[in-house]
């Protein structure tokens, strides 16, 4: 194997240490503890363990979470009343309901009603648009921890070719944006897109985040590059990423696994953004 691995877990782990710190100081000095509400409608088992994941998380560095297991058929006013609620509890700094929502629910009305300034998800449209406008808002964590994983690297962004396969909201066109902002020069392909291998061969950073099992071969990749897998696909029981890992990994110079790359950095930059959301309180 020629490439670097991009070890998420370990990458992570120093991360929450110094959130840890950081939680820590907050509560000496300000006497205030980051606190962060989570809602989550009916029984998916993959929420579920997410939830779980992200609660522990929290508790680990020293942030306070709510957690509320609500049922399935929550009426959709009751939920818009409970993030209200939070909206204006002065103890909580972040709100976020897990998605998906049940079908009776509608995503964006709930995405709407959580104050911007608790948005930790980054989804609401103020925060999105702050990102688009260079303003200062949330990120949407996964494209934070890509983006952080990217700088870990230390290969300059500058100038260089990002191609990002996917475009959805919550991964695709952020991280986009976020390495656009970074003076990138972006491509962004889609299921429409004509001749991926030729895009995805010039990228010298790819980030893969559409969902399906080893889309990306090892002829589609740059040799030397940067690449990102997002994609956490499930195949005949175990976690497969988008890009087929080891032989890519023979071609690349740098690359995320599966488990264990992109994963464990979306929930370290949730507690980033709830300690970030705690810090500006009161300023
Ligand atoms: P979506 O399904 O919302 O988006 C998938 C994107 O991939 C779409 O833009 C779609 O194009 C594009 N696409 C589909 N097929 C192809 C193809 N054959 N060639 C090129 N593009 C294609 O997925 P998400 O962005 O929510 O998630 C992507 C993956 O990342 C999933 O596996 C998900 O589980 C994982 N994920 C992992 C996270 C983590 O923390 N590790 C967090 C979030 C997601 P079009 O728009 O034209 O339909």
């Amino acid at each position: 194997m020629s490439a670097q691995i991009l070890d998420g877990k370990r990458l992570a782990a120093a991360l929450r240490q110094q959130i840890k710190k950081e939680v820590d100081d907050l509560r000496k000095t300000r006497g205030l503890v980051p606190g962060l509400a989570v809602l989550l409608v009916g029984d998916d088992p993959a929420s579920q363990s997410y939830v779980r994941g992200k609660e522990k998380a929290s508790a680990e560095v020293g942030i306070h979470s709510v957690v509320e297991h609500l049922p399935g058929d929550l009426a959709e006013e009751v939920l818009l009343e409970k993030i209200d609620r939070y909206n204006s509890d002065p103890a909580i700094h972040g709100i976020l309901v897990q998605l998906p929502l049940p079908g009776h629910i509608s995503q964006d009305r709930v995405i709407h009603r959580i104050s911007p300034e608790k948005d930790v998800d980054g989804f609401h449209p103020w925060n999105v648009g702050r990102l688009y406008s260079d303003g200062e808002g949330f990120i949407p964590c996964t494209p934070a921890g890509i983006l952080e994983m990217v700088h870990r690297t230390g290969v300059d962004v500058a100038g260089r070719h990002a191609v990002v396969v996917g475009r959805s909201r919550i991964v695709g066109r952020p991280v986009a944006q976020l390495l656009l902002r970074e003076n990138a020069t972006v491509t962004i392909c889609h299921s429409k897109t004509r001749d991926l291998p030729g895009l995805t061969r010039q990228a010298d950073i790819l980030v893969a985040a559409v969902g399906r099992p080893r889309l990306i071969t090892a002829d589609m990749v740059k040799p030397g590059a940067v690449v990102i897998d997002v994609g956490v696909n499930r195949v005949d029981g175990r976690l497969v990423g988008d890009v087929d890992f080891e032989p890519v990994a023979e071609v690349a110079g740098w690359i995320t696994p599966v488990p264990g790359g992109v994963g464990p950095m979306t929930i370290t930059m949730l507690l980033s953004n709830t300690l970030w959301s705690a810090k500006r309180t009161g300023k």
